[in-house]
């Protein structure tokens, strides 16, 4: 078994979608869980849902304050972080580069790529003071390892991630901090809910394109976060796992 007991860990976006189920595993796995969202409300409801272990804060990943504000809070409330999982993200209206506006694509990279910055940063510079180890986790996707139309800031937002786990595996590799990521396929969640729901005829073709036939569930993001959060992943760090049902293979 994955046994997470004795750890203490940040997720942020943590209150609905991937980053719940999340919540929910790490604590199934024995962690105390910060459950940390831009909406406190849906984090309260979350942390409830888990009970005993899990807490909410209030958390913007976009704001340099906000990041530095929750990380100290949740250290001081629960001990010192174990586990750092960038989940938080967002996503453009669809339109091609030529009509993207600008803010838009800002938002996105701020919230994505400068927020898993952010929150590392502040993480590891905790961990790396208290000499203790450590695991970080980011949610990149499949638009980050393949181009898809329409999406120039999350697509872009995400390759970063990819580019920004390998870059702080090896800053940190000698502290004994992992860091790795998950690039997950299409999840039933809100994001995606208008390509899961769409018409019947964008729902078969995204269907067909998936090799394994179906769209995945929050849960199995949240097994392998798990996982890539334990022991059991001890020698890996850098690495970037699709969990797609077999997209980026074919
Ligand atoms: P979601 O929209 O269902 O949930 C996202 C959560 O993040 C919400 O609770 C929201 O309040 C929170 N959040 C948004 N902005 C925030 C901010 N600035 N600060 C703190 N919290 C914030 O999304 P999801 O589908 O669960 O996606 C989770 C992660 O997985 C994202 O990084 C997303 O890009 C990635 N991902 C999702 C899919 C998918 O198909 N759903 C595919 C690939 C990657």
């Amino acid at each position: 078994v994955i046994d997470l007991s004795r750890k203490v860990a940040l997720v942020t976006g943590g209150a609905n979608g991937i980053g719940r189920a999340i919540c929910i595993r790490l604590a199934a796995c024995g962690a105390r869980v910060a459950v940390c969202d831009l909406s406190p409300g849906d984090a309260e409801r979350t942390a409830g849902e888990i009970g005993e272990g899990a807490r909410a804060f209030a958390l913007d990943v976009g704001q340099e304050a906000s990041c530095a504000a929750c990380v100290d809070a949740v250290a001081e409330a629960m001990g010192e972080i174990d586990i750092l999982v960038n989940n938080a993200g967002i996503a453009e209206p669809v339109v091609g580069t030529l009509k993207q506006k600008p803010e838009d694509w800002q938002r996105v990279m701020d919230v994505n790529l400068r927020g898993v910055f952010l929150m590392s940063q502040c993480v590891a510079r905790r961990m790396v003071a208290a000499g203790r180890p450590g695991a970080i986790v980011n949610l990149s996707s499949i638009t980050g390892l393949m181009a898809h139309r329409a999406s120039n800031g999350y697509g872009v937002s995400k390759a970063g991630v990819v580019m920004m786990t390998k870059t702080m595996a090896a800053d940190f590799a000698r502290r004994g901090i992992r860091v790795n990521a998950i690039a997950p396929g299409v999840i039933r969640t809100t994001l995606s809910k208008d390509l899961v729901e769409g018409g019947k005829v964008a729902r078969a073709a995204f269907l067909n394109r998936i090799p394994m036939g179906d769209f995945g569930e929050p849960d199995d993001i949240a097994r392998v976060a798990a996982f890539l959060a334990s022991d059991w992943a001890s020698y890996i760090t850098g690495a970037t796992l699709p969990v797609d049902g077999g997209w980026c293979a074919f």
